[in-house]
């Protein structure tokens, strides 16, 4: 007893050590469950942000519709087209890809306002949005199939119903109310936010490039490329999104491919396997994507140069004739060999180009090719004015 009261302070600094010991643990393990929880939590969010990668909703829009028949072609109707092509992009979707959500803008011959069709991607928080046309020109030969994209350039009232997919809009009312801040300057809100705007462009572009690729190389239809422009059901959009223009019902050859069953077909299909891929490089966050890039061009591929130089013999592209212009190129025509500088596809830029040109070489004139061969500058004038 007397020993173990000796021992008493041992047996209290014994107790102290283990009740240490004990904290310890309890502290320890209190830790462990933190870390643990920390680690729950973190994955709940990241399998949510993965979710929330993961392309769920698409809006498939058939253009026009109803009062609105789009362009017309001898036998056909843009709408129906447009419509048939849209069903078809969606029951191939809604088979192979079954856990997408699609929804349509139409599903039957009836009038939408471009401004819905927008609004009903954004209500439903879709994360693509394809639009499905079919185009139309003055001049029956012109052929091929483009995509088209949101542009971020400054637009006015001219553009604004000039455009012939915002051509619908004759058949809504109050228009200038709706439509009030489609102007490049006043830009509705969602587009303030660059960043976003930059983002749904760039994977719009990529798109945009599936899609022609797909055209090209497995439908065989020709290219006629990427454009840009202020498109009000692109316009109005919060996500990515672009407008197909699936062909041209003004020439007659097209027409029919555009009408028959097979061509719908084909069409529909190749916009779902550039779905599909597009579906693949988004969900497994593979951003470095390859984008389509904007080719300008005017569908009647008029193009116009500016001439510096004719001559009976070639003359060398370095020669010092050509005071240091970079980008001559040689154009044979009417027997002469032709120099050429610039490649624009409008007057107005063309214009600009002859005047820096003149500072070197004050005879410069302007000239116009078309499909490579020369014509003359008001016959392209007309030509395009037609269109
Ligand atoms: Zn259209």
């Amino acid at each position: 007893m007397l020993e173990q009261l000796n021992n008493l302070p041992k047996l209290k600094k014994i107790i102290k050590i283990m009740q240490g010991l004990i904290f310890k643990t309890l502290l320890n393990r209190f830790y462990f469950f933190i870390k643990l929880a920390v680690v729950f939590v973190f994955m709940l969010f990241a399998s949510e942000l993965n979710a929330q990668n993961k392309l769920k909703t698409v809006v498939i829009d058939a253009g026009h519709g109803g009062r609105d028949p789009g362009a017309v072609g001898a036998k056909s109707l843009e709408k129906d087209i447009a419509l048939a092509i849209a069903l078809k992009l969606g029951h191939y979707i809604e088979t192979l890809i079954p856990d997408v959500e699609i929804i349509y803008t139409r599903k039957t011959d009836e009038f939408v306002q471009l401004k819905e069709r927008a609004e009903i991607a954004n209500r439903n928080k879709a994360d693509l949005m394809i639009s499905i046309h079919a185009n139309s020109v003055k001049t029956s030969t012109v052929y091929g199939t483009s995509t088209y994209v949101m542009g971020l350039g400054k637009s006015d009232d001219n553009l604004f119903v000039a455009l012939q997919e915002n051509s619908a809009l004759r058949f809504e009312e109050n228009v200038k109310e709706r439509y009030n801040e489609f102007k490049g300057d006043t830009m509705p809100s969602h587009i303030i936010n660059s960043l976003i705007q930059t983002k749904n462009l760039e994977y719009s572009l990529v798109f945009a490039k599936l899609i022609q690729d797909q055209f090209r190389t497995r439908v065989g239809r020709k290219d006629l490329g990427i454009r840009q422009d202020n498109l009000v059901v692109l316009w109005y959009t919060t996500m990515p999104s672009v407008l197909v223009e699936t062909g041209f019902i003004s020439n007659s050859k097209e027409e029919r491919y555009l009408m028959s069953a097979q061509g719908q077909d084909f069409l529909a299909s190749a916009i779902f396997r550039a779905f599909r891929d597009y579906k693949n490089k988004y969900d497994t966050g593979n951003l470095a994507f390859k984008t389509g890039k904007v080719v300008k061009y005017n569908p009647v591929d008029i193009v116009f140069h500016v001439q510096i130089r004719s001559s009976v013999k070639p003359i060398n592209l370095k020669s010092k004739e050509f005071k240091g212009l970079l980008g001559v190129k040689e154009l044979r025509y009417g027997g002469r060999y032709n120099y050429i500088v610039g490649h624009e596809y409008e007057m107005s830029k063309v214009l600009i180009k002859q005047k820096q040109v003149r500072a070197k070489i004050p005879d410069a004139y302007i000239v116009a090719t078309k499909n490579g061969k020369i014509i003359s500058v008001s016959e392209a004038k007309k030509i395009i004015l037609e269109n």
